[in-house]
C-alpha cells in the first residue's frame, strides 16, 4: 500500500513539475517577479502582501503582517503531524550586475535613511517561489496525507531580527504547535537538480562584538606622553587570534574575525580611541561563551600591560543581534533525505560539510520543547558553468555577490519536489 501509494505520488510530482497559481501565474514568472522587486530587511511589505495574497487564493487560512511584515499560512487537513515550512523574504543593499532581462534596478531607502540597489543576492526569492508551489502541490494531494501544514514566509533572515519577531508574536502559541520544521537555503556551489543535506550542527551561532579601545591622544612624535590606543589595538588583534588557536579545543570549530578598524585621522595625530567590530563563530554553546570570555579577559589585560587606569579600559559590547546556531536533528534529516531519494533520486541527493555562516531559522528549533529541525541545501548552479568551476576555467559566485544568479527553473523545480516529498512523508497518510 505504502509503495503504491509512494509510486503514485512520484508519477504526480514528475508529471505536473511546475504547480500554477489560481490565477494561472505560473511559478516561474512568480520568481522573475519576485528577483526584479527584492525588499530590505524588515521593509518586506509588498513581498509579504503578494505572497499572502497568493495563498488566501490558494485556500490557505492567512495570517498577515504577523511579527512585522511576516505571513503564517495553515492548512488544517484532519488529524496527523503538524509541519512548519518557513521561507525567507528579505533582500539585500546589493546593486546587481548579472545582466539578466529580470536583474533587479530597484533602490530602497536604507535604515540610515540612505537610497541603496536591492537584489535578492542570497536566493531568498528561490525560498519563496518553492514555499508557494510546494503549498500548492500539497493542497492538490491533500487527500493522500493528513496533518496540518503551517506555512511561515519570514520577513529580515539577513539582518537576523526575522525569526525572533515571528517566535516572540506567538508563532508557537497561536497557531498548532509544530512536529516537525523544515526549511531550504540555495547553495551557491551545488548544482541544480541537486540537494545536499547535514545531519547535527549545520550552521553557526553568530555574535556581533564591537571594542572601543580607550586611549590618551597627543603628538605623534611625542608618544611617551600618551597612550596609544592603536598599538594596543595591534596588540589586541593579535592576541585574539591565540583563543581559536591555543584555547578552544581543536576538534570544536569556532572563528574570530576583525572586520573593521577605526582609528586616527592623520599621521602625526595619536588618536582617542579605536573601534574594532568583530564577528564570532561557533557551534556549541560553551564554545561561544569561551570565546566572548577570551576576547574580554584579553582586552582587559592588554590594556592593564599597557599601564592605562581603570576608566580607560576597553569598553567590550555583545551586540542582542545573535543568531544561534542550526542543529538539524540527526533522525529527521535522515528521514527526509529518504524523502529526497524517492523525489529525485539517489545520484542527486549528496551529504554535504556543515559552514560557519548563520541562518535564524535555527532560532525556531530552541524554543523548548525543543521542535526536531532541518534545513538543507537545495543546488542551484546551471550544469555548464558548474562544470567550468571544476575545471577552474570559471569562479562560482557566491551568495550576497552582485553576480549571484541561479539557473531558477531546475532549481525551483527540485526544491518543490524534494520539500513535497519531504512534508508529505512526516504527514500521517
Ligand atoms: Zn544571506
Ligand atoms: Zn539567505
Amino acid at each position: 500500500m505504502r509503495i503504491n501509494l509512494k509510486i503514485s505520488l512520484l508519477i504526480f510530482l514528475f508529471s505536473s513539475p511546475f504547480s500554477y497559481c489560481e490565477n494561472k501565474e505560473d511559478l516561474f514568472e512568480l520568481y522573475k517577479e519576485l528577483h526584479s522587486n527584492p525588499e530590505l530587511s524588515f521593509q518586506e511589505k509588498e513581498t509579504s502582501s503578494k505572497l499572502a495574497s497568493i495563498l488566501e487564493s490558494s485556500g490557505f487560512n492567512v495570517r498577515r503582517n504577523f511579527g512585522g511584515n511576516g505571513v503564517v499560512a495553515i492548512l488544517n487537513n484532519g488529524d496527523g503531524n503538524t509541519v512548519m515550512i518557513r521561507a525567507d523574504m528579505d533582500g539585500l543593499p546589493v546593486e546587481e550586475k548579472t545582466g539578466y532581462s529580470y536583474a533587479s534596478k530597484k533602490k530602497m531607502l536604507n535604515e540610515f535613511g540612505k537610497e541603496v540597489f536591492t537584489m535578492h543576492a542570497c536566493g531568498h526569492d528561490i525560498h519563496m517561489t518553492v514555499l508557494i508551489g510546494t503549498a500548492q502541490k500539497l493542497k492538490e494531494l491533500s487527500p493522500l496525507w493528513k496533518g496540518t501544514l503551517l506555512l511561515v514566509l519570514q520577513p529580515a533572515e539577513e539582518v537576523s531580527g526575522g525569526a525572533r519577531a515571528i517566535i516572540k508574536e506567538g508563532l508557537f502559541e497561536k497557531f498548532p504547535r509544530p512536529d516537525f520544521n523544515l526549511a531550504l537555503h540555495v547553495s551557491a556551489d551545488l548544482e541544480a537538480g541537486k540537494v545536499g543535506y547535514i545531519p547535527g550542527w549545520a550552521m553557526a551561532n553568530v555574535d556581533s562584538v564591537d571594542i572601543l579601545i580607550k586611549g590618551l591622544g597627543g603628538h605623534g612624535a611625542y608618544p611617551h606622553n600618551t597612550k596609544d590606543p592603536i598599538v594596543l589595538a595591534a596588540q589586541i588583534i593579535n592576541n585574539l587570534q591565540t583563543i581559536v588557536s591555543r584555547e578552544i579545543s581543536p576538534l570544536e570549530p569556532a572563528v574570530i574575525t576583525v572586520g573593521s578598524i577605526h582609528g586616527g585621522t592623520k599621521h602625526n595625530v595619536i588618536p582617542n580611541e579605536v573601534k574594532l567590530q568583530l564577528t564570532i563563530r561557533s557551534y556549541k554553546e560553551e564554545v561561544r561563551k569561551q570565546t566572548i570570555e577570551g576576547i574580554k579577559r584579553i582586552t582587559k589585560n592588554l590594556a592593564l600591560s599597557a599601564n592605562l587606569p581603570e576608566e580607560l579600559f576597553p569598553v567590550v559590547s555583545l551586540k542582542d543581534e545573535y543568531t544561534p546556531s542550526l542543529y538539524n536533528d540527526p533522525d529527521l534529516t535522515e528521514k527526509i533525505k529518504q524523502s529526497f531519494v524517492t523525489a529525485i533520486g539517489l545520484e542527486n541527493v549528496v551529504k554535504v560539510d556543515p559552514v560557519m555562516g548563520g541562518e535564524d531559522f535555527g532560532m525556531y528549533g530552541r524554543e523548548e520543547p525543543i521542535i526536531p529541525s532541518s534545513l538543507f541545501w537545495l543546488g542551484s548552479v546551471e550544469a555548464g558553468k558548474y562544470k567550468k568551476s571544476l575545471s577552474g576555467d570559471f569562479k562560482l559566485p557566491s551568495l550576497h555577490s552582485d553576480l549571484f544568479l541561479p539557473e531558477p527553473m531546475l532549481t525551483i523545480n527540485t526544491g518543490v519536489k524534494t520539500m513535497t516529498q519531504a512534508a508529505l512523508d512526516l504527514f500521517d497518510q
